[in-house]
């Protein structure tokens, strides 16, 4: 179903058991590792849970009879009827030491309100959307590409996802493949969509920080498009506090603004993680 913004369509679950005060508790549905260090999985949606694509919201797990909570951006599109997360696994990590444990069958907290800046009503209107991230960073803008809002947006969209290996840019991939084969969005991204992998400590074809792939003109190169213009690009970040600081000073230098969800602007940006 891709013709209900509202998600009347998901699922009708018996009425969700909740625990830990507001949050939802879902079931797992499945789990896919890509490396030893990154997996996604699939939970049951409750009808009642809404959010826009972009967004992200707390999840967790119990932990000695108390919620063990983190921030994690929803990855499924608003019409699916289950809710889909990209997460990294920290070694000792409070909650990826067991989230990278689950299986299906399991109960994962969620909680009700999500939020968030990566939303296409907080960029100013333009041709080109250009959606950058980093690692886990790529999962907001996996919602995004699966929404066909953005292909009517927007003439061209380009998603580059940068990884330190080969391997950690699966996901990404096989986002990209999924929406370039649906039966619907396949024909509304055929024409617009672009995808730019890269990685930074291992050969591969495509290689160096987005930063300085968008500072030299390369990735643009690489595509086959036009140089970085602020007439019509609008740009989308989700990274690693360093990638973020490198592209925020640049688009900066270039004349973009940055926008929230209060004025919208030609940039928006969102924390991959908190370092701690
Ligand atoms: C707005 C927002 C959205 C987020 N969305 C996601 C998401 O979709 N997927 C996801 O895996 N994480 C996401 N995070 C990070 C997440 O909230 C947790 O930090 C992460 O799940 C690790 O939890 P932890 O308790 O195991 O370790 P924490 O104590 O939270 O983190 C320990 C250390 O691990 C590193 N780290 C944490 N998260 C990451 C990451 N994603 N990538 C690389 N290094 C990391 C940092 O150095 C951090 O200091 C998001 C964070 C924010 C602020």
């Amino acid at each position: 179903m891709l013709d209900d913004p509202e998600g009347a369509s998901v699922r009708e679950k018996p009425v969700p058991a909740r625990t830990a005060g507001n949050m939802l508790s879902e079931e797992v549905l499945d789990v896919t590792h890509y490396t030893d260090n990154l997996f996604s999985f699939r939970t049951t949606r409750t009808s009642s849970f809404r959010f826009q694509s972009g967004q992200f919201t707390m999840i967790g797990l119990m932990n000695e009879g108390r919620p063990l909570l983190r921030a994690y951006s929803v990855a499924s599109a608003y019409y699916d009827d289950w809710l889909e997360f990209f997460s990294i696994k920290v070694p000792d990590g409070p909650l990826t030491s067991r989230l990278q444990h689950i299986k299906p069958g399991d109960q994962i907290l969620i909680g009700p309100k999500p939020t968030g800046t990566l939303l296409l009503g907080n960029l100013r209107p333009g041709t080109r959307l250009l959606l950058l991230g980093t690692g886990t960073g790529f999962a907001p803008f996996a919602s995004v590409l699966r929404d066909p809002e953005t292909y009517e947006r927007f003439d061209t969209v380009i998603v580059a996802e940068g990884c330190r290996t080969v391997g950690e840019l699966a996901f990404a991939a096989s986002v990209v493949e999924g929406v370039k084969n649906h039966e619907l969005l396949g024909e509304l991204a055929a024409d617009k969509l672009y995808y730019y992998d890269t990685v930074t400590q291992e050969p591969y074809h495509r290689q160096g920080r987005i930063p300085d792939l968008i500072t030299s003109g390369k990735l643009f190169d690489d595509l086959g498009l036009t140089a970085l213009d602020l007439a019509t690009d609008r740009v989308m970040i989700c990274g690693n506090p360093a990638m973020l600081a490198d592209l925020t000073q640049l688009f900066a230098s270039r004349g973009f603004e940055e926008g929230n969800s209060g004025e919208p602007g030609d940039f928006v940006i969102e924390k991959a993680f908190v370092q701690r």
